[in-house]
């Protein structure tokens, strides 16, 4: 089906003329700058941040584009990937008049950002095993439907959803298929990102806040055609990652290997909790994970929950979210937290 990004992109957004920062007119690193109205002295910290930073983060996504196999201009990289969201719905979703699909049970912040944008949401449950049904979803759309969310692996499902299904979307929905794949490197799945030259309505979105551990940075990434990652540099604030952010985001692409080491303790610690998790008689069901937590079912979901608070053991009831009935959401811990979660867990009462 033929993508037209223009026809899809709300009218305003391609007459907007960009914010020309400091850093745009002139890009130069030598000079007297005397054009940004910084403090030339330094900072009132002790290391210096009196300079804007890059907008466009160029010296992340050069050596990103080598660690995904895309191009530097494939890469958007956004305050968290909740960013990417934001910015995908302003750009493409007209207030009150168009609409997004979501699959639940799904990740909370699609929901929130439409919500937020006015954006109608149309919902197609996953099925009983957490997969898309494709031709449900495709039933679903209309001539305002703009993007589809997908989440692969999904959360709080954990499992990764057929890569059949995805390519079945790409291929029949004209708007923008959006791959969420936060938890991509804990999966064997090979990202979407290999992708993107087939697929002119495809982004990926990825963040450094699981597998790279940096959370608390806000940083996520989107990889897309060009054409769609300029749209997104045009609507951004101007200088969305900070000069800190951006100096840590290189430090952590210096040395992946801490990165892969980092996954690697993960995955041994996912199977040690699924191991122990298997003999507690009020487990009922773990489900199988290409992520960084299960979800479990048990048999008194709330109790449980609450006694593990009273041991300031916090999980994630998920027992009131669609299709996840009876549900707990736990991430995988260092060895130690997940010992200590199954001795606590030994201790809860079973009754009759
Ligand atoms: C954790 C998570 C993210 C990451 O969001 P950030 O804003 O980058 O921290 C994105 N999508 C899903 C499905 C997640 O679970």
């Amino acid at each position: 089906m033929a993508f037209d990004l223009k026809a899809l992109l709300r009218p305003h957004i391609a007459n907007i003329k960009p914010y020309s920062s400091a850093r745009d007119e002139y890009s130069g690193k030598e000079g007297i700058f005397l054009d940004a109205n910084e403090n030339p002295f330094g900072s009132a910290t002790a290391e210096d941040f009196n300079r804007y930073p890059d907008p466009y983060q160029w010296a992340i996504k050069e050596k990103l584009a080598i660690v995904k196999d895309v191009r530097p201009n494939q890469i958007f990289i956004g305050n968290g990937s909740d960013e990417a969201i934001d910015l995908l719905i302003r750009a493409f979703c007209r207030p009150g008049k168009d609409n997004v699909i979501l699959l639940p049970p799904t990740y909370g912040m699609y929901e929130v950002s439409a919500e937020i944008n006015d954006i109608q949401i149309k919902k197609v449950n996953l099925s009983t095993d957490y997969q898309l049904r494709p031709d449900a979803i495709l039933a679903a759309t209309d001539e305002f439907t703009k993007i589809i969310f997908i989440c692969s692996p999904n959360n709080p499902s954990g499992n990764k959803v057929a890569r059949e299904d995805i390519r079945k979307i790409l291929e029949n929905f004209k708007g923008l298929v959006v791959v969420d794949e936060a938890y991509t490197d804990f999966s064997d799945e090979p990202s979407f990102t290999t992708e993107l030259d087939q697929y002119p309505n495809l982004l990926v979105m990825q963040t450094f806040s699981k597998a790279w551990g940096l959370a608390s940075l806000r940083l996520g990434m989107a990889f897309a055609s060009a054409e769609i990652i300029k749209i997104l540099n045009l609507i951004k604030p101007p200088y969305n990652i900070s000069g800190l952010t951006q100096q840590k985001a290189l430090e952590a692409l210096e040395g992946k290997e801490k990165m892969e080491s980092l996954v690697k303790d993960i995955l041994l610690e996912r199977e040690y909790l699924w191991q122990e998790l298997t003999h507690l008689e009020f487990v009922l069901h773990i489900y199988p994970s290409h992520a960084n937590f299960l979800l479990v079912k048990v048999t008194a979901a709330r109790k449980i929950y609450d006694f593990l608070i009273d041991s300031q053991i916090i999980v994630r009831d998920r027992s009131k979210v669609l299709l996840c009935d009876d549900c707990l959401r736990i991430s995988v811990g260092t060895r130690e937290e997940n010992v200590a979660l199954i001795k606590t867990l030994k201790k809860f009462p079973v009754v009759g």
